[in-house]
């Protein structure tokens, strides 16, 4: 396939849009952002053997490569709309290239979010889409807005995207319905984007938890000014997470492994009720596992003892950085 093919399949992904005035084909695209909204942009690398295994398939990469920033405009409450995207590939295989763009597409189209462009290069596989939305009004939801004595709260499960690629590596041993299940967490995340733009206006600080419980926690306390404890035993970690391995080390899962995408979020203890008709409106759960507190710091208790997670996330310029 030749680059002008490549692009070509690439037309047709994702959803098709009135408010876009130029697309794929010229030198830059062109969008109309509605009078009064304002413009909300995330962008993230996907690189083979760091983000994912080489061997993921492509369908599921074309995936995950949106998801991980819908994640990101999640976590501001904004509605996604429109996305660019750079493909380096070591080879132009066209059976690769369809299933990587109908991946991309299903989750695409879902949002209603239109690929505008991109750039199409030769090199190590890599795939970085950068993601364009609008802001619910003129507020977004930040990291910065918690408040001491707010509740702490977290989406769905955590823990289970960081077994499954411990899975896909060969790394931990499962049943067939965990290992499908946890593998899924980790390759088809699902971004929580309806629930984000549900707690605009009701919570105060919000950070997708891509990177691990324990280290985005500490983002939001760092980017709030404050501290916080998480109780351990009020941590969701799914059924199929539990299957698999003893309770302490699905909570270390939970604190230390990356890839849940979900929301981790601080409100007032006032909006409890809201925040939980939120959650069941979406038919999903959220959990209540902390408390802001002054300080700087983030403390980790279960069942009153204090606890400590094992690494404290990735980070790609540490030596044995590993995930
Ligand atoms: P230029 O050389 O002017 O940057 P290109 O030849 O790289 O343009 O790209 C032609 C058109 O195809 C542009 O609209 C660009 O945004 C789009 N495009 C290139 N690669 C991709 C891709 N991987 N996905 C989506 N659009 C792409
Ligand atoms: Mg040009």
């Amino acid at each position: 396939m030749s680059e002008a093919q490549i692009i070509d399949f690439m037309r047709s992904a994702g959803a098709g849009r009135d408010d876009v005035t130029v697309g794929i084909g010229d030198d830059a695209a062109v969008v109309e952002v509605p009078a009064g909204r304002r413009l909300v942009v995330c962008v993230d690398a996907l690189l083979a053997d760091v983000h994912f295994p080489a061997s993921t398939e492509a369908h599921d990469l074309g995936w995950r490569s949106l998801a991980v920033n819908l994640s990101d405009l999640a976590a501001m409450g904004a509605e996604p709309a429109w996305a660019t995207l750079v493909l380096s590939l070591p080879e132009a295989n066209e059976a690769w290239i369809k299933a990587f763009a109908r991946g991309f597409s299903e989750l695409a189209r879902h949002y209603d979010v239109a690929l505008i462009g991109g750039d199409t290069v030769r090199g190590p596989l890599a795939v970085t889409v950068q993601l364009l939305g609008l802001a619910a009004g003129t507020d977004c939801m930040l990291r910065s807005g918690a408040r001491r004595g707010d509740d702490v709260w977290v989406s769905g499960s955590v823990g289970d995207a960081a077994a499954g690629l411990a899975l896909l590596k060969g790394k931990i041993k499962a049943d067939k319905a965990s290992t499908e299940f946890l593998c899924r967490r980790f390759l088809r995340p699902t971004a929580r984007v309806e629930l984000g733009r549900q707690l605009v206006g009701i919570v105060n600080a919000t950070i997708d938890v891509s990177d691990g419980l324990y280290t985005d926690a500490a983002r939001l306390a760092k980017a709030s000014n404050v501290g916080m404890i998480l109780n351990m035993e009020d941590v969701p970690i799914s059924p199929a997470l539990a299957a698999v391995m003893p309770r302490n080390e699905a909570l270390q899962m939970a604190a230390s492994g990356g890839d849940d995408y979900e929301l981790l979020f601080a409100a007032s203890a006032k909006k409890r009720s809201e925040i939980q008709a939120a959650a069941a409106s979406l038919n999903m759960s959220c959990s209540r596992i902390g408390t802001v507190t002054d300080g700087e710091t983030v403390t980790c208790v279960l069942e009153s003892e204090p606890w400590m997670p094992s690494h404290t996330g990735y980070e790609h310029f540490v030596a044995g950085g590993d995930h």
